[in-house]
Order: C-alpha cells, then sequence, then structure tokens
C-alpha cells in the first residue's frame, strides 16, 4: 500500500449479521450459551460454588456496616469466620449469611456510613467470579466454581479493607464477621434472629441521623448521568433517595463535603409552593438551569404531574395506567408483562433519556420506602399493580389495609380485569379518585409537554 491510499479499502467486504434491536428480543438466542437477561453479570446456578441469600432464603441475611464513633473497639484487619469457607463447602450450595462490617476513623460518623458502604460495592464490583444483587438488607450474593479454589472469604474482606483505606484515608480501623449460615452451625435458625436484630440495628442508625424535608434548607442535585441524559438533574431530599438508590441525603452532603467541585451539588430549596407535590421554587430554578432551560418545573412527589426526570439507571418506574387511573410500580428484575401491555425493559426504554415524562417517573427500593412516596399522586391509595416479588420486599412500608388491594401479576396482567379486581377488592383508588364507581382516565400530556389545567 502506497502512502495516502485509503486503507479501509483494502479490506474485504465480509460477511453481515443482524442483532436483535427490540428491545424485548435483545438476548434472545443466547440461552443456549447461557445467556440472556436475567444472567448479566450473574453466576449462574449451575456453575456456582456458593449462593448465599437471595430468594431462596427470602432474603432473610444481611450485609451491615456499622461505624463505630469510639476508639479502640474495633480491632483493625481481623476477620471472623464463622462456619464453612469457600472452598469447604459442596459446590451448588446455598446458604444466609450475616456479614458485620465494623469501621473506626477520627472524624467519621454515622452520617459517613452511606459513603462508606458506597466505596465497599464499588471494591467488590467486578470481581471474577462474584455476583451480588439487592440491597445491603437483602443481599443476594453468588461466587462461582472457576474461582473457589482461589477465593476465599477472608480474601473479600481484604479488598475491601484494602480498598477502603485507599480511597477513605481517614478509615483507621475496620472488622468484620461474616457467619456463612450452613446447616451445622445452625443454617436459617441462627441467621433469622441475627437478621432481624440487625435491620433494627440499622433502622436506628438511620433514624439516628433522620431528616425530614421540613427540617433543611438546602437540598442536593446530582448530575452524575449528564453524559447519557443531557437536560437529566436529579433532587435529593432528605425523604427521597434518587432512583438509582447510590445515595441518599445524608450521603449527598457528606459527597459534596469530600468532593465539592464533583457532580453533587447543592440546591437551595426556596419557597415551598406546594408541599403535597413536592414543589419548591429553588429546585425548579436549578432544575430549570442544569437542564439546559429544557426543565421548567418539577414535583418531586409526583410520577403523573411534572415528574422529575429520567436518565435511564432507575432500579424501578411508577407508571400511569389510565383504564384504572391508577399506577403501577415495576422494578428492573421483573420479566413479565406489565399492564401496560409491554415489558418493562421496553418500558424502561421509552422512559429514559432525560426528558420530562408525564405518567412515569423512576423509582428507588429505598424510596418505596418513604412516606413521601409518590403522595402528590396519593401515594399507596393509588397504586394498583406491583410484581408479586416486589410487593412482598416491601410489604412492610404498604398501608396494612392496601396490602391486599394492590393486584400481581399473579392476579391479572389485564387492565380490563384489573379494573374488576380494583372493584371487588375495593381498593382506595375506587373511592379516592374514580367517580361513581369508574375511572376518570386522565389526559396526560406528551412528554414535556403541559397540563392543561394548570
Ligand atoms: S440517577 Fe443517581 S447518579 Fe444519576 S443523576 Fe440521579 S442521583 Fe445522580
Ligand atoms: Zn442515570
Amino acid at each position: 500500500m502506497s502512502v495516502g491510499e485509503d486503507p479501509e479499502k483494502n479490506v474485504p467486504p465480509g460477511r453481515e449479521f443482524q442483532l436483535p434491536t427490540d428491545p424485548d428480543y435483545l438476548w434472545d438466542g443466547l440461552k443456549d450459551i447461557g445467556l440472556g437477561i436475567r444472567w448479566v453479570a450473574e453466576v449462574k446456578k449451575a456453575d456456582m460454588q456458593i449462593e448465599l441469600s437471595g430468594p431462596k432464603w427470602e432474603y432473610k441475611s444481611y450485609t451491615i456496616m456499622e461505624v463505630i464513633e469510639e476508639p479502640g473497639i474495633v480491632r483493625d484487619g481481623i476477620v471472623t469466620l464463622v462456619g464453612p469457607d469457600l472452598h469447604e463447602v459442596e459446590p451448588g450450595t446455598s446458604v444466609p449469611s450475616a456479614w458485620d462490617i465494623k469501621v473506626y476513623g477520627p472524624g467519621i460518623g454515622q452520617r459517613h456510613r452511606e459513603y462508606l458502604e458506597r466505596q465497599m460495592a464499588m471494591a467488590l464490583h467486578g470481581i471474577e467470579g462474584y455476583m451480588a444483587f439487592g440491597s445491603f438488607q437483602a443481599p443476594w450474593m453468588r461466587i462461582s466454581k472457576a474461582v473457589a479454589g482461589r477465593l476465599t472469604f477472608a480474601k473479600l474482606c481484604q479488598i475491601i479493607h484494602a480498598y477502603i483505606k485507599t480511597v477513605v484515608p481517614q478509615v483507621e480501623a475496620m472488622e468484620f464477621r461474616w457467619i456463612i449460615g450452613a446447616p451445622e452451625i445452625g443454617g436459617l435458625d441462627l441467621i433469622e434472629p441475627l437478621y432481624r436484630r440487625g435491620i433494627q440495628r440499622l433502622k436506628a442508625q438511620e433514624q439516628s441521623v433522620a431528616l425530614e424535608d421540613e427540617d433543611v434548607d438546602l437540598f442536593y442535585g446530582c448530575t452524575i448521568c449528564k453524559s447519557l441524559a443531557p437536560n437529566h438533574v436529579c433532587a435529593i431530599t432528605p425523604s427521597q433517595i434518587p432512583y438509582c438508590g447510590i445515595l441518599s441525603y445524608n450521603g449527598a452532603q457528606v459527597t459534596v463535603e469530600l468532593d465539592p467541585e464533583g457532580y453533587i451539588f447543592p440546591m437551595p430549596k426556596g419557597e415551598c409552593k406546594n408541599f403535597l407535590q413536592g414543589s419548591y421554587s429553588g429546585v425548579d430554578a436549578a432544575v430549570y438551569e442544569r437542564s439546559n432551560h429544557q426543565v421548567k418545573r418539577v414535583n418531586i412527589f409526583s410520577a403523573i404531574r411534572y415528574p422529575t426526570t429520567n436518565c435511564g439507571c432507575f432500579e424501578g418506574a411508577a407508571f400511569y395506567i389510565p383504564e384504572v387511573d391508577g399506577l403501577g410500580v415495576a422494578i428492573r428484575r421483573y420479566i413479565g408483562v406489565t399492564p401496560l401491555g409491554i415489558k418493562f425493559s421496553r418500558l424502561a426504554g421509552t422512559i429514559s433519556g432525560g426528558s420530562q415524562n408525564h405518567g412515569y417517573k423512576g423509582v428507588s427500593m429505598r424510596s418505596m420506602q418513604s412516606k413521601t412516596f409518590l403522595k402528590g399522586d396519593g401515594g399507596w391509595n393509588r397504586i394498583v399493580w406491583m410484581p408479586a416479588d416486589l410487593k412482598e420486599e416491601v410489604a412492610e412500608y404498604i398501608p396494612e389495609e392496601i396490602y391486599d388491594k394492590i393486584a400481581t401479576e399473579q392476579d391479572t396482567i389485564d387492565p380490563v380485569e384489573l379494573k374488576e379486581f380494583l372493584k371487588k377488592k375495593g381498593h382506595p383508588v375506587v373511592e379516592k379518585f374514580w367517580k361513581n364507581g369508574e375511572p376518570q382516565s386522565l389526559n396526560v400530556p406528551l412528554p414535556g409537554g403541559e397540563w392543561a389545567d394548570e
């Protein structure tokens, strides 16, 4: 080839293949090599050495990081393993687990816990043969056979110890206790009471730093997802965990302190324009400014009217079902069809990208636990459908009298049947939102549009 000649000219034509491009079928044809949407970053059952917790154990397990504020209690670098190590179990073992991580560092307090947890998740992310799903309170871990001869539970602790001490030098000591709930040490009978107490301890820790939206003048904003959705801005308030689930108000505050030039920024609340909907002048001003002047107003607590925008990394989403004038909520792991007649993956694709999609809002698992969850739309009184396992997972946050009245895929995914179900069960949406026993569908504006009645 001479200088200046186009090297492309010498490439033979080759063969072209068409991959599936429809969001519902992206993984089609890969099953025979063991891959599918459920297997992304997942260790398959057949390949696992051990599974810790997860649905089989109804998630009755925990990973709890605790900040100890007194010096001299946390023994640095100590790992106590209770039960068998990784190579000591039969391949394919599944057991519950209780993992306690204690941290001490001068100046490190309860409000830093979440930041440290995030660092821990970062440390574990992408380790060969290790997968983790779910939250710290409802973990699901698998470790593959391929690494069972090399990896140990102590090594996993070492990775966290080394990573956190490197990235957060203020941490002076970390101690671990990992209980692998094998039958010979007591199985679920041992773990379950510990789990119950652990969750209480965690709640107490959270309570100790819990704030209400009314307690603060400053919210926080995040624009990490701007690279994917240029007009997207998240507002983080004490009651609103953003839908990616990565940080809470305290976490945002600590992050701004440690990294003031980062993507997370203070968002003065300004004047409260509508308490129920969560409408604030300061939030609107900041969102307008940072959304390239595309989004003029947001209601923090509404999926229906002027919701916050969705970049794409939401754990779940709430969606308006016009036929019943109610809201459905689903999360990513639900692979069935929703009452909108589409799967979650398609729904997620449609509402991602950062425009204001009236009737749709990304939600996090933790935001479902908040008392302000969708309160602008009527809260749980408006939620009519959820996948069964999600409903179970957030059961304690759903008002008792409504729990049985929310339909799941096991009842129906058909809007006509859903309407009958809600009537029969006496769901509060019938009384509070329908008129004369009939749903009044809202005329939801197109993305980026305005409501006619306001
Ligand atoms: S989704 Fe999460 S990471 Fe993305 S902008 Fe919102 S808070 Fe930041
Ligand atoms: Zn995002």
